[in-house]
């Protein structure tokens, strides 16, 4: 029987992601371990969109993928409706199906047409027949404006056609939280635009997402709150308008006079060009 997408998650207002001082290193052979998080704590209730800024290398994509289970934390807790991870470390646990990610590079089957892309994990890890996960896929493929590429290969549609699909596949399996690791980045300016506006509809229709991005406008319009991670640490955790108004904000740090600067020289980067 298809389980309830929100079984886990009943109690209104729980958070439903939490971390609490998780910790990740990367030891390379013959240099010194990378922090790539350093105790980050952090929570995201329902509907909420919390996007994660920073320069290259500061932990963004570590932390969509230890929430998503890509990769194991040193310390620390991450737990998803009330539930502890690493408590479930087998891959089709329930509690490891509430998230899905969407990848920078799409990260489609490339030996796979678009509708098999998006059916295939719906069928594997949800136990959905075939008719309902083929009906799904076509709902979701109408959702994302592909519907008459349905039969068509990865390797023949545009960048922003590729995420499109990708984020189609990720919303077959129904998941509570939806991880965006720079959906647009690898895209020519001219297909950004494709992308963030599905995205910015699913937001609207009440999906909870992480979502870490450099398009400030995008992240302006759909984020509840925003982060700034600098070596792994969450330096400012803000609502949206705080955010890029570090001057007229508090930044609740205790060493918001060494961050506020900081974090317009970064904004400042991006709001200029
Ligand atoms: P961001 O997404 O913000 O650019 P990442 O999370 O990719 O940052 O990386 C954070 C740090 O962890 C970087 O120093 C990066 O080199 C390191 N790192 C990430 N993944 C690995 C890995 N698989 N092996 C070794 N180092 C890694
Ligand atoms: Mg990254």
């Amino acid at each position: 029987m298809p389980e309830d997408r929100h079984s886990l998650c009943s109690a209104v207002g729980a958070p439903v992601l939490e971390l609490k001082g998780v910790a990740k290193s990367f030891a390379l052979q013959g240099s010194q371990p990378v922090m790539a998080l350093d105790n980050i704590t952090f929570d995201v209730v329902r509907g909420e969109v919390v996007t994660l800024m920073g320069p290259s290398g500061s932990g963004k994509s570590t932390c969509l993928r230890v929430i998503n289970g890509l990769e194991t934390i040193d310390s620390g807790a991450i737990t998803i409706c009330g539930q502890n991870l690493a408590d479930y470390r087998q891959p089709r646990h329930v509690v490891r199906r509430k998230t899905a990610m969407i990848f920078q590079h799409f990260e489609l089957f490339p030996h796979l047409n678009v509708i098999e892309n998006i059916r295939l994990a719906p069928r594997l890890t949800r136990g959905r027949t075939a008719m309902q996960a083929t009906k799904k896929a076509q709902e979701l493929l109408d959702m994302v404006g592909l519907s008459k590429h349905a039969q068509q290969y990865p390797a023949r549609l545009s960048g922003g056609q590729k995420q499109r699909v990708a984020i189609a596949r990720a919303l077959a399996v129904e998941p509570e939280i939806l991880l965006c690791d720079e959906p647009t980045s690898a895209l020519d300016p001219e297909l950004v635009g494709e992308v963030t506006s599905i995205l910015a509809r699913i937001a609207s229709e009440g999906m909870t997402m992480i979502l870490v991005t450099h398009e400030i406008r995008f992240a302006r319009e759909v984020s509840s709150r925003c982060l700034f991670l600098e070596s792994g640490k969450i330096h400012v955790d803000l609502p949206v308008r705080d955010f890029f108004a570090p001057n007229e904000s508090g930044i609740s740090q205790d060493n918001s006079d060494a961050v506020r600067p900081r974090l317009q020289q970064f904004l400042g980067k991006f709001l200029c060009t």
